[in-house]
């Protein structure tokens, strides 16, 4: 159907939904709260695109926050799911295909030796604080302002007035006596890190790091940060805890901490939280480490954990022939290639407007800033020029770019992105910037 009046159907369909969801979204960053605009309605997926509720074409970069890094409706995935679904949506037993997608997590991240499948990273980051705080008998934990765990009420909360007070909820409805044991920290900051551990460090059951925060758009845990943060949960007895929502399968084949484990010689963390790509667009998380530790989970442990959907065979299937095909030979070269190519074309078509801008990326993950150079931390990132990126977002958008709508977030480039797409982005971008 054609939109009549000028109406978008994207506004017909935000009021009526406005009506029965609130905000009209199911997610609140979908809303394009922070851009303003109505948000697109997608109506199909194919490939590198998608289109909108008035059939109007848009190059993804998103691709569902991550988890789309074959991009939409990838033949081999289609039919894992479609096999998977003639079989059965779901039993509350367990099925081989779990076994199998455990096996495949395992072959690739080293610090892995068990897993436990769940249904969202939340569910994921939530039961591998309890657990960690289970193992240890310790209640208090380190998190880094700027990075996102999930919506769990221990992890929604933001720094205190100094290192010896705990945290502040961020979210009305979470007591603050839930957020009593959470201690924030600024990210990439060394002093704060050993000052911490040095007041709290025999009372803290984990510190929980996203190693390339993807959620105050893409900062990397310096080298040096990293390394101290592994050498004082040892020293201390806490748990180094990787979130790897976001960054697992997707920076590399064996996730953000085969990069630090390059970089600092037998580097490995205690657990890790994996979600997005590896249920390739379909419900499924799963959080894992050593067995001593998982063991201590239901029904062997004292560590309660559970789900009816966990472990989904259509879900699992899906994970499963995404999982296969990621790990190809040349697969993440070849995606890297093509996400430094947009950084590095997006940068170019703004320096050749005299515009600030620099980014960065890992696999098929990115980041762009319009500054000099990168921050470091959340306030740094929050010191980004907010009219700017928004009519930078907007002008992407009309162009038939669809970016992050909000500056804080990370982009992702899939295989399915073509050095055309990336070419049709660039130039956008420059005329963007030639105008604004
Ligand atoms: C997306 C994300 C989560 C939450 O996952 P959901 O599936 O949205 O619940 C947790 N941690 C990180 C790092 C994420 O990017």
């Amino acid at each position: 159907m054609a939109p009549s009046n000028n109406t978008s159907l994207n506004d017909v369909l935000f009021n009526r939904a406005k009506a029965v969801i609130p905000g009209g979204v199911n997610s609140p960053v979908r809303a394009f709260r922070a851009v303003g605009g109505t948000p697109r309605f997608v109506k199909r997926a194919q490939g590198a695109y998608f289109w909108d509720a008035d059939g109007k074409q848009y190059i993804d970069y998103i691709g569902s926050w991550g988890p789309m890094i074959l991009g939409h409706g990838h033949p081999a995935v289609l039919e894992a799911v479609q096999k998977a679904a003639l079989d059965g949506f779901s039993f509350g037993a367990p099925t081989e295909r779990e076994v199998e997608l455990a096996e495949a997590i395992i072959a690739q991240v080293p610090s892995l030796e068990m897993v436990r499948l769940v249904s969202s990273g939340t569910e994921a980051g939530m039961s591998a604080l309890r657990l960690a705080r289970g193992a240890t008998g310790r209640s208090k934990i380190i998190k880094f302002e700027g990075c996102y765990h999930g919506h769990a009420d221990a992890l929604l909360v933001k720094a205190g007035s100094g290192l010896a007070t705990f945290g502040n909820p961020t979210s009305a409805g979470v007591p603050p006596e839930v957020v009593a044991q959470t201690l924030v920290l600024e990210y990439n900051n060394l002093e704060q890190l050993e000052e911490a551990f040095k007041l709290h460090g025999a009372e803290l059951a984990c510190l929980m790091i996203e190693p390339i925060a993807g959620n105050m758009n893409f900062v990397r845990a310096s080298v040096p940060f990293m390394k101290r943060c592994r050498e004082l949960c040892r020293q201390y007895g806490a748990l180094l805890v990787f979130d790897e929502v976001m960054s697992g399968f997707r920076v590399a084949l064996g996730s953000a901490q085969s990069i630090y484990a390059q970089l600092i010689p037998g580097f490995e963390p205690d657990m890790t939280v994996l979600g997005k790509v590896i249920g390739g667009g379909m419900p499924l998380a799963a959080f894992g480490g050593k067995r001593a530790v998982m063991e201590k989970l239901a029904p062997l442990g004292p560590v309660y954990q559970a789900g009816t959907l966990s472990g989904n065979p259509v879900a699992t299937a899906c994970g499963l022939a995404t999982l296969r095909e990621i790990s190809k030979p040349g697969f993440y070269e070849t995606l890297g290639a093509r996400t430094q190519r947009l950084v590095a074309g997006l940068t170019q078509a703004a320096h050749a407007a005299g515009q600030p801008f620099c980014g960065d990326s890992e696999g098929g993950m990115f980041g762009f800033f319009l500054m000099d150079t990168l921050p470091q931390n959340y306030a740094k990132v929050m010191t980004t020029d907010g009219p700017k990126f928004n009519a930078f977002f907007h002008g992407m958008l009309d162009a038939g770019v669809y970016f992050a709508p909000a500056l804080y977030e990370a982009g992702f480039v899939s295989a399915a992105h073509t050095d055309a797409d990336i070419d049709a982005t660039v130039a956008a971008a420059r005329a963007h910037f030639a105008r604004a």
